[in-house]
């Protein structure tokens, strides 16, 4: 057998994960415009409230640029959330969606409905992320004999 496997999702099921995705995809959109339409709304309370008083304006200022940072945070991670979506959506109209890029077979179905951006299976996702360690472990490792080295240096 040396014909190349070719692995494909049945096209129901191609159906269905598109369905999920678009369906993802826009209450994630939709959540995020809400959220502008608040912060829009908040800053217009503030501008019309009391005049606040030196302590509390500067109170003020940490706890915004606190919520900022989560929102900034935030946006990023769904941003970065939205782009797998896409990239999903991109897979299931090549037909490549739910094939490991591993190890380029068929990933559960179950695993899919849980993390429909998945790319890996279960199996090789374990795997890069000991690789990974691996990789980090060895890392750490010449880091620390670097800073050895110069400590030595430094003696
Ligand atoms: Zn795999």
């Amino acid at each position: 057998m040396t014909e190349k496997k070719t692995v494909k999702m049945n096209p129901k099921d191609l159906a269905f994960f598109e369905a999920l995705l678009i369906d993802r995809r826009r209450e994630l959109v939709s959540a995020q415009s809400e959220g502008e339409r608040a912060n829009v709304f908040h800053s217009q309370k503030d501008q019309g409230g009391e005049l606040p008083g030196y302590s509390n304006h500067l109170a003020d200022a940490a706890s915004d640029y606190t919520s900022l940072e989560t929102n900034f945070d935030l946006a990023a991670r769904e941003g970065k959330y939205l782009v797998y979506l896409e990239e999903a959506i991109q897979r299931v109209k090549k037909g490549t969606f739910g094939i490991c890029k591993i190890c380029e077979n068929l990933i559960p179905k179950s695993r899919l409905e849980a993390v429909p951006t998945a790319t890996k299976c279960v199996d090789c996702k374990e795997e890069t992320k000991r690789k990974e360690r691996e990789e980090n472990r060895i890392e750490m490792a010449r880091l620390f004999a670097e800073q050895q080295r110069r400590e030595q240096k430094l003696k």
